[in-house]
Order: C-alpha cells, then structure tokens, then sequence
C-alpha cells in the first residue's frame, strides 16, 4: 500500500496550493491534535497558531464535542429543514444564535460554510428587493482585502487578487471601496480619524455614482481576517453606517473569523458598534469541529423575503446539509461550553499577552507594524520600517518566515507579508509567550 504522501501526490487535488510546486515539497500530514497543539506523522509537535483555519476555538481533542456526535449520529445522523421539517438540534441552534446575535427581530438560516452562508445573504438580499419592487436595487459593496468566500458569488466579493486572478471573477453588481487599513493607506499627516472619514466619503462617492437606487448592501469582516488582520480606524464603522443608512443600504457583517470571542466580545460587531441588518458565522460556531454556518436576518430583512415566498409558492433555496442534526448539535454544545467556561472572559485576561508580544516584536527589524486585538493580530514584515517599503512578493519573505516558525514547531499562516496570528481561544498564558519565542526565532532567522 502506498505512504499517505504518495496517495496525496497521486490523487490529492489541494485548495489554495501552489500545484506546481506541491509535489518538490509534498505535503505535511498532521496526525493527530490535543489542547493547542498538533502533531505530524513523524509526531513532531506544533502549536497551532492559527487554529487551524481561524476555527478549532476549543483545541483539540474536546472529548465533549466528540461525543454529543456520536450521540447524535446514533439518534438522528440526517434529516433535513426542507418543506418545513425540523429537528430540534437545527431548531435549538437557531433559537440559541437568535438571543446571541446583535442582530433585531432575527430568524436565522442554517448553512455549511462561510461562503454559503455569505452566498445565501446576496440571494435574499436580491430576492428581498425584488419583493419590494425595486428590482434595478442589486449592486453590493465590498472592500479590497476582503475575504468573504470562493464561491462565484462570495469569491467576487472576496477583494484578493489570487482568488480572482483565472477565474473571470468578479462578476457584474460586485463593487469594491478602499480597505480600511491605515497604517498602509493613511496619507501623510492624515489622522487615524481623518483616514476613517476618508474612507466613508469613498463609499459615499461610489453610491452616488452607481446611483443610490442601484445599489443594495454592503459587507463588512468587523476586523478583515484573511486580508491581513486589519483592523479599522477609530470611528470607521460609525461613519460607514452613517453613509449607508442615507442611502437605504444594508449592512451585512461577515463574523465568519471575528464571531464567538475572538476580539473580546461575543462578537465583532459589539466591538466595534455595528447594527447589522445581517449576520454570518461559521468557524467558531462549531470549533471547526464539523462544518456548520449560520445567516442571522433582521425582521425587518425577513418580512418581504416571508411575502415574495408566499406569492412564489416556495422560498426556492435551501442546501441538503444545511444545519445538518449533527453538526447542529456539535454547534450547540459549542455555545454552551463557551458559556460554561466565560470564553469571552478568558480571551480578555490572556489577549494582553499576545497583543503585548505583537508589539514588542515591532522593535525588530523586519517588523514594519504589529497590529491586533482580542486574540486575533498580524505582524507586517517590510524591507524597510521607516519607508514602510514592501518587499518584492518574488521573494516571498512572508511564506519564508512561516516555513522556519514552522520547523521551530510553530504553525501560523502568511498573507503576502503580513503574518496572522489567531489561536485557539482556550490557549494560556504560557503557550502565547512560547509561540512568540518560537516565531521571534524565526524572525531572527530569517533576518
Ligand atoms: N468569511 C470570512 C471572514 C472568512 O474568513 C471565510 C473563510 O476563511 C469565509 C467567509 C468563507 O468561509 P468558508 O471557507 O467556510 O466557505
């Protein structure tokens, strides 16, 4: 029987991979986890920097989680929420994200990943509109750097070159505004407050030249993940919702990395005071430990939705796995073990530890800024600090310094030169201080 690598090299189509390159470094097969760390087949051991994909919130090997299931698979391993069936893990869930969520009024739909869920909010926001009868009400806005999904659909909005490059994405009715990342985009003398103002006069601009009557929703990461950990300015949200409700556009804020604690609130938005009209998560929802996702809808987004569906005979949308029992119950016990534990609480106590750390590495010479809150940051290498000068992507300095973290038994993830940091929520103290040693080696190394 062939190795585990060759059968990867045979059959194995990887996501995000260089494929060319992919067979020179075959891949890294990860056996087994526990509590914050990961172990490869040859039982090295790794802190997971990066929970996984920004999910496995608990660690690994939550025996809970595990064993609600198995305990579901043996009741009830399928059934679905078409034609209005149920089963009470999807209707507890929903019923539980209902009081959780930000959100007014809410009714929650239940999906599989981020990108669906993302997908499902263009589909009801065109179909609401429609229902309104103003159907030329289509355009959504997102922002550069965002990362809201691959789908057609979701990877359109995504604002990241490598997820549209090939693809003829994005399609029609997707806009772009700038990216609120002021370290990089501030202008000379320009005020963290100022470049926020900047940014919402953008957005107004870019309404009023679509025409306002065109133009539906705007999606939002409260702090962009995959783009490179950016966190707003100081009133960003506050302007930006400001210029939407003018407008009459909805506001939809992708929690899919920021829901569940990770910025210290439950969610992104309490941080930030954002009033979304719709909310998605995922991830987090269930530790990562089955895939689940969740669109949160205001009352006043699900009403003309409820009354387009009577007048067509059905709401046609819908996804087989769509808050499938099981990962529904995995999801519920998920929220109950937060709660149990005060996993919000314990992200504030120990979020001092990595955000301090990020900004003692900002001394370093390759340390351009070192950005972050909750348990959530990003360091931004640069060949030069006091020019802010990028280095040439050719050399790929981020994905360098990943690769020696990573032999210094650290695992984290590169977005271009920014390295992001996001680990599991239950991480101590002690395990921050020696994944920042073990990086900060790294960095000398690759200095
Ligand atoms: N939205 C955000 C903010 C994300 O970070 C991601 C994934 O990283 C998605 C949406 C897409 O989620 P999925 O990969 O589950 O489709």
């Amino acid at each position: 029987m062939s190795t585990v690598a060759e059968a990867d090299l045979a059959a194995l189509f990887h996501p995000y991979t260089n494929l060319v390159k992919h067979p020179e470094t075959g891949p890294m097969v990860i056996t087994r986890g526990q509590g914050v760390r990961v172990y490869d087949e040859a039982g090295k051991e790794y802190i997971e920097g990066l929970a996984g994909l920004w999910c496995t919130t608990l660690g690994w090997g939550e025996e809970r989680l595990a064993e609600v299931a198995a305990a579901q698979m043996r009741e009830l391993p399928f059934y679905h929420l078409f034609s209005s069936k149920a089963h009470t893990p999807g209707v507890r869930l929903a019923e539980a994200l209902k009081a959780l969520a930000p959100v007014s009024d809410s009714k929650v739909f239940l999906a599989c990943s981020g990108s669906e869920a993302n997908d499902t909010a263009i589909k009801m926001i065109w179909y609401r509109n429609n229902a309104l009868g103003r159907p030329q009400k289509k355009k959504i806005i997102s922002r550069e750097r965002a990362y809201h999904g691959v789908t057609v659909a979701t990877g359109s909005l995504t604002g990241l070159p490598v997820n549209q490059r090939g693809f003829d994405l994005p399609i029609e009715r997707i806009l772009h505004t700038g990216c609120p990342h002021y370290w990089r985009y501030g202008e000379k003398g320009e005020s963290e407050e100022q470049f926020a103002t900047r940014r919402a006069e953008e957005l107004e601009k870019l309404i009023l030249a679509e025409g306002p009557d065109t133009v539906a929703a705007f999606f939002a990461e409260p702090v962009m993940g995959a783009g490179g950990v950016i966190v707003p300015p100081k009133g960003y949200f506050e302007k930006i919702q400001a210029v939407l409700k003018k407008y009459d556009v909805l506001l939809v804020a992708d929690e899919v990395i920021t829901g569940f604690g990770r910025t210290g609130n439950m969610f992104g938005c309490d941080t930030f005071g954002i009033r979304p009209d719709m909310m998605t998560v995922a991830k987090a929802l269930s530790s990562g430990y089955l895939p689940i996702s969740a669109l949160i809808v205001s009352g006043e987004v699900f009403e003309p939705i409820k009354a387009q569906s009577g007048e067509i005979g059905s709401f046609g949308h819908g996804l087989t796995y769509g808050g499938h029992p099981v990962p529904a119950a995995v999801a519920l016990e998920t929220l109950k073990i937060y709660a149990e534990r005060d996993i919000v609480g314990h992200v504030r106590k120990v979020a001092p530890v990595l955000q301090d750390g990020l900004r003692a590495l900002q001394q370093h010479p390759l340390v351009g800024e070192a950005r972050g809150l909750g348990l959530i940051g990003a360091l931004e290498l640069v060949a030069d600090k006091d020019t802010k000068t990028a280095f040439d992507p050719k050399l790929a300095v981020g994905a360098r310094v990943v690769a020696k973290a990573q032999a210094h038994g650290v695992i984290l993830r590169a977005m271009g030169d920014a390295v992001a940091f996001a680990p599991p929520l239950v991480i101590e103290a002690d395990d921050i201080r020696l994944l920042l040693e073990r990086f900060r080696l790294a960095l000398d190394e690759a200095h």
